[in-house]
């Protein structure tokens, strides 16, 4: 028997017509690199985003079309996610971070039409663009009086394309499964993956992630994403923030700056912010240094790396309690978080660090598991540990124009790469992971492609990198060689090699010549034997 209730479709058109009706005079508070401090609310976000949909219709934009964005988080990018999306395109967000030729592909597999980008980007672009086979035009994140000089096909400056535009639109009624942004990781080996997110999906996690023992947003919050808007919708909070009203703090290109961080918790009265723990550690030196104290500030969510215990204590210090999160790009992000149950805090302090470090609770909606080599499901019993699964309405089923094969998904489930355990209460703790891949201040870097490289010196019979701990980055990779018995390479001369091979920011801070890299039945190397005899290596 089927029950009787509505069923009106889970669209994100139903948040922005939500927070339009409900929180319209809620501030949003912007750094933008036009102006260091814009202030709106979501009411006008709003109309502008009607004015940004009348004009892309203009365009001639079709359902189900890419539309990129390569921005930093402002008012213009969030006007952008509401606008593409509500209208029935794909709000697409790339990584300025990835190198070119990461971005050719990305925007070439997408079939992107349109490219929003910060002026900064602007030369990224024009040096991109004759190999940007399906894109139509350009649309500048800036006003008339800021826009840069381009050789950018079809530029336009955003304020002049949205500027004669009512703000009138006729939304329209779309299914809830249908597309609604897409974002690529290359958390894996090969090429970037796409990872087409659906309204449906969309809202479910904006209602997960929202709930009390998660991020709790309210009309109370004031929110601050230093997480960018191109990791995975900057971890969810741009659709939170508008269903619970909170209001938004951006912090555009100064995402790093600690300084700037400070002065707008501290401005707007920053209550929850989001971001990598490198961003963390940039906040907490600048207060160290200049005896800044930031009151307003209670909660700071870590994410897409662990959280060293130190970078926990020193916020402690300052009253800022770190909530870690665990997700991925694949999950749209959030699979997990940690919230102390209520007796936890009655523990000693060593004990309480140990829930506090872990990866947390799962969020009601995922389904997770563990399971050994044959696939056998182990015990929550916090010593088990095995490969991490999940499962759920927003976990990924398959990667955007790819087989649902290649997502990795042995009977329903989706294989996280991670290997974790889960303790009686619920609490996963990342412990390693099956991925080859090194996360270096909250971005990834393939040590593949760097090994690779690195092979191609005369000297080296075999290279293998791994990622070990790094006190500012969380993990910085470490080139390990196997020298020719004739040679005597310097370990400067082989990191030099590297220059102009790869992207600078991946090349390894060290080099340690081994006799022998050790290597896994079938031959390839063993990346967990290597991670457990470097296990005392730190930078
Ligand atoms: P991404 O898709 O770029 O968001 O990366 C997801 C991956 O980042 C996960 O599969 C983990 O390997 C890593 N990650 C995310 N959160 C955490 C965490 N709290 N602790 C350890 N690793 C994490």
């Amino acid at each position: 028997m089927l029950g009787d209730m509505m069923g009106d479709s889970l669209t994100i058109t139903s948040i922005m017509n939500f927070a339009k009706q409900v929180f319209s005079s809620t501030e949003i508070v912007s750094v933008t690199a036009d102006n260091p401090r814009h202030r709106s609310t979501f009411g006008e976000a709003f109309e502008r985003t009607g004015q940004l949909a009348n004009a892309l219709a203009r365009l001639g934009c079709a359902e189900g079309d890419r539309i990129a964005t390569l921005a930093w988080n402002d008012y213009r990018h969030f006007e952008l996610y509401y606008a593409i999306s509500c209208s029935g395109y794909v709000c697409h967000t790339i990584n300025p971070r990835l190198f070119p030729e990461q971005i050719i592909y990305i925007a070439n597999h997408a079939e992107d039409q349109w490219v929003f980008v910060d002026p900064a980007f602007v030369p990224l672009l024009e040096q991109a663009q004759a190999q940007l086979t399906s894109v139509r035009g350009y649309i500048v994140l800036t006003d008339q009086s800021n826009m840069p000089e381009t050789s950018l096909a079809n530029a336009m400056c955003y304020e002049t394309f949205i500027a004669d535009e009512p703000s009138q639109f006729d939304w329209p009624e779309l299914d809830e499964n249908s597309a609604s942004s897409l974002c690529y990781t290359s958390g894996t080996t090969g090429n970037p993956k796409g990872v087409l997110y659906s309204h449906r999906s969309t809202v479910l996690h904006c209602m997960g992630t929202n709930a009390g023992d998660v991020l709790g947003l309210s009309s109370a919050e004031v929110v601050m994403p230093v997480v960018p808007m191109f990791h995975v919708n900057a971890w969810g909070t741009i659709y939170g923030a508008a269903a619970s009203g909170s209001k938004l703090v951006f912090p555009g290109p100064k995402m790093g700056d600690g300084e700037t961080l400070a002065a707008l918790i501290n401005e707007e009265q920053v209550s929850l912010a989001l971001g990598v723990p490198t961003v963390w550690l940039a906040l907490v030196n600048y207060l160290e240094e200049t005896g800044t104290t930031v009151k307003s500030f209670k909660k700071a969510v870590v994410g897409g790396a662990a959280c060293p215990l130190s970078l926990m204590k020193a916020m402690d210090k300052h009253e800022v309690s770190i909530h870690v999160g665990w997700g991925m790009t694949e999950m749209s992000p959030l699979g997990t978080y940690n919230t102390l149950l209520p007796w936890m805090h009655e523990l000693p302090e060593d004990e309480k660090d140990k829930y506090r470090l872990k990866a947390g609770r799962l969020i009601y909606g995922v389904d997770m598991r563990i399971v050994d080599e044959a696939g056998v499901a182990l015990p929550w019993d916090g010593e088990a540990s095995g490969r991490l699964q999940v499962r759920g309405p927003w976990v990924c089923k398959a990667y955007y124009k790819m087989e649902a094969s290649e997502a990795h998904l042995p009977d329903g489930w989706f294989d996280t790469g991670d290997v974790a355990t889960i303790d009686p209460y619920g609490y996963m703790a990342i412990t390693d992971r099956t991925k080859d891949v090194i996360k270096s201040g909250g971005e990834w870097i393939s040590s593949i492609d760097v090994e690779n490289a690195a092979m191609g010196h005369p000297d080296i019979v075999e290279a293998a990198v791994i990622g070990v701990p790094h006190p500012k980055w969380t993990e910085r990779p470490l080139l390990i060689v196997v020298k020719k018995p004739d040679a005597n390479p310097k370990k400067e001369d082989l990191l030099k090699f590297l220059d102009g091979k790869i992207a600078r920011w991946w090349i390894p801070e060290d080099c340690v010549f081994v006799e022998e890299i050790p290597h896994t039945a079938t031959g390839k190397v063993s990346k967990k034997d290597l991670r457990d005899q470097f296990r005392e290596y730190s930078y």
